[in-house]
């Protein structure tokens, strides 16, 4: 599960009211958009930008599509004109069965996190900039600036397959100039998401130490080759 230091993140599909938009991947090739009728095999968005993303990228399958909570399975753009709704229509009376007061509390739920959300997206819409279409160019020259090679884990990608990816993601206050853009193979690209390089770093490290160290045992070789690693990263953390 990813978080995002402790905040709870947002549950949102796409849907048009009958299927979901999903992603399935064949072989090893990069994942390719698809629709299924459960909702459980729908991919599943952490933000509403993520969601809308996902619309700019394949706007033909995505056509007639709209974002749906999942968890409260409101479709977005309308959680606050149903919850305005449900409001006038409960006015000077209770709600009279539990399942009511349910759904008016998950309702103005929602609608309050979406109020702290526009508003919060509000004040960083200026400063935010939009991910663009790259021109064969512009992806040559990525492409080219690593030799092919994933600049995350180092494999050789094809020309076909390789992903730009922002070195400082675009929600993190990066920008598409070539100087942050860098060639990435898909599964990097899919982990990384939009982490800062120095986080996405800590957090492979850790993960490679706790791995390595149930492997070995927590032997005494692996000790010492721990305490040399570790001796060498806060070195070059001073550097
Ligand atoms: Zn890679």
């Amino acid at each position: 599960m990813i978080k995002d230091k402790g905040k709870i993140m947002a549950k949102i599909v796409l849907t048009n009211g009958q299927s979901y938009i999903a992603h399935e991947r064949a072989n090893d090739k990069k994942s390719t958009v698809i629709k299924v009728n459960d909702i459980a095999k729908a991919t599943v968005f952490k933000s509403e930008d993520e969601a809308k993303q996902q619309i700019a990228k394949a706007p033909v399958k995505c056509k007639g599509y709209y974002l749906v909570d999942a968890n409260t399975n409101k479709k977005i753009s309308e959680t606050a004109n149903t919850a305005n709704q449900t409001n006038t229509a409960n006015t000077g009376s209770q709600a009279k069965t539990a399942n009511q007061a349910k759904a008016v509390n998950a309702v103005s739920k929602s609608n309050e996190a979406k109020t702290a959300k526009a508003e919060s997206a509000s004040t960083q819409e200026n400063t935010t900039v939009k991910r663009i279409n790259f021109s064969p160019a512009q992806r040559t020259a990525v492409y080219r600036k690593t030799k092919g090679h994933c600049y995350i884990c180092g494999d050789f990608v094809n020309y076909v397959d390789f992903d730009i990816e922002h070195r400082k993601p675009l929600a993190k206050g990066g920008d598409n100039k070539f100087s942050n853009l860098y060639c990435a193979c898909h599964y990097c690209n899919m982990i990384k998401q939009d982490m800062l390089p120095e986080d996405f770093m800590e957090k492979i490290t850790q993960i490679f130490m706790y791995q390595m160290k149930k492997q070995h045992n927590n032997g005494i070789m692996w000790r010492l080759g721990c305490f040399l690693m570790r001796r060498s990263i806060a070195q070059r953390k001073k550097d």
